[in-house]
């Protein structure tokens, strides 16, 4: 019998249009290396979709776990681009020298206590996948991945990028587009690839926020924040409060996120916008953790984990689609026309992408001529996303906080340019 495998695709987390443009106005080495970073892309691509059976040989087997708690294996890629590498640090080990394989061990393990202790999700695909992570991929390379199986970190060239351990929603953003992959599926193209890339970004900043203890009005609500150097004239590679706004440097361009759908952009590079158009659902998501207030996981958070978990959400489906899920679900958790059901239904208009209510009785259904959806904020219907599973097996993992190492203090902080390219 013929066995079947599962392409691997990339999740790169620095986007085509930044590394196309240091191509284009970089210095001879920055431009080589920009072009190498992409070139290597897509080669990892091409090589995953010849090789798939070998590499899925090759590759940390997936595990159910016994006991609820995560199961990490940190490896030393040794700037090869053999994957995954020798294995450095294991699960339960104490730290080590290398700070780029603790910072990548923590931030698993942050992201698997976010899903665990928040959504009672054990691990990525909710059967306590083991977590996999090389460092120190390539030589210089300037970005991080998720491949469908385990991440992937590079060191960054230490003169427009530090290495990609530094900033944990990185982290966060990669392992949630293994989340997504074993929930909706979102395609990677358009507009649910927009929805793909942004739900990853959300997660991504909440996986921080909750390291961090944050609540919303505190959060920088910035992705990638420390991963450039201070040559860049920019803080981070996206910002979900202020779309657009994250960079603007003459090598690198300028942001070009829309916050809004007045700014939605039809491309045909970068599957369609991805990176670009994931600013609008982004900013729907800051605008009603900010107007929800408190820690933004619980409530904003519930509901978009919710609505990503729902069988009603199409691997195909658009802002609306998914905007209107998260209207029914804010409806049906905290009640028609409650605070946070206001809260979600307005930050949609706000970035118009449902249609503005006031002073009408909506009535739901879809716009013919602009493909707008309005929705019924009493129509709680019926829900039928998995109920998080309360019982005794699983019971909140809790992050070892015994070590020092094990505490993200430097998070917030700017990062320490000597030793980015270690
Ligand atoms: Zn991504």
């Amino acid at each position: 019998m013929q066995q079947q495998f599962t392409p691997r695709i990339l999740r790169t987390i620095v986007p085509p249009h930044i590394l196309s443009s240091i191509a284009e106005r970089g210095t001879l080495q920055q431009r080589d290396r920009a072009l190498k970073s992409l070139e290597l892309d897509q080669y990892v691509r091409a090589a995953r979709s010849r090789s798939i059976p070998l590499l899925q040989a090759q590759l940390p087997q997936t595990t159910v776990a016994k006991a609820v708690g995560p199961e990490r294996s940190i490896y030393d890629a040794q700037q090869a681009t053999d994957l995954p590498g020798s294995l450095i640090r294991h699960e339960g080990q104490t730290p080590i020298t290398d700070k780029a394989g603790n910072e990548a061990y923590d931030g698993l393990g942050w992201t698997y206590s976010f899903y665990q202790q928040v959504y009672s999700r054990n691990s990525i695909d909710n059967k306590g996948l083991s977590l996999d992570a090389s460092i120190h991929y390539d030589v210089s390379y300037n970005n991080a991945f998720w491949d469908g199986g385990q991440m992937v970190f590079g060191d960054g060239d230490g003169d427009t990028f530090n290495r990609f351990t530094i900033a944990l929603e990185v982290i966060g953003h990669e392992l949630t587009h293994g989340v997504t992959g074993s929930e909706a599926n979102l395609d990677y193209n358009d507009q649910p690839g927009a929805l793909n890339e942004s739900i990853s970004d959300v997660f991504g900043s909440l996986v921080k926020q909750f390291s961090l203890n944050q609540s919303a009005d505190q959060a920088d609500w910035l992705i990638g924040k420390g991963l450039f150097t201070d040559k860049v004239q920019g803080e981070a590679l996206r910002s979900l409060k202020a779309p657009g706004t994250a960079y603007d440097d003459p090598i690198l361009g300028k942001d070009p996120q829309p916050a809004t759908m007045d700014g939605y952009v039809d491309m045909t590079d970068d599957n369609g916008g991805v990176h670009v158009n994931s600013g609008i659902p982004n900013h729907a998501f800051y605008l009603a953790a900010i107007a929800i207030g408190g820690r933004a996981w619980e409530k904003t958070g519930r509901i978009w984990y919710i609505t990503l978990c729902d069988r009603a959400l199409k691997s195909s489906a658009n802002f609306s689609d998914f905007a209107t899920l998260t209207v029914k679900h804010a409806s049906a958790l905290y009640g028609a026309n409650s605070q946070e059901q206001q809260a979600i239904q307005k930050a949609w208009e706000t970035v118009k992408v449902l249609k503005t209510s006031i002073g009408t009785i909506p009535t739901g259904g879809t716009d013919a001529t602009t493909g707008i959806v309005t929705t019924t904020p009493g129509n709680t219907g019926s829900s039928n996303w998995p109920i998080p599973d309360d019982s005794e097996d699983n019971a909140p993992w809790q992050f070892p906080q015994d070590t020092p190492e094990n505490l993200p203090q430097n998070l917030s902080e700017e990062p320490d340019e000597s030793d980015a390219a270690d």
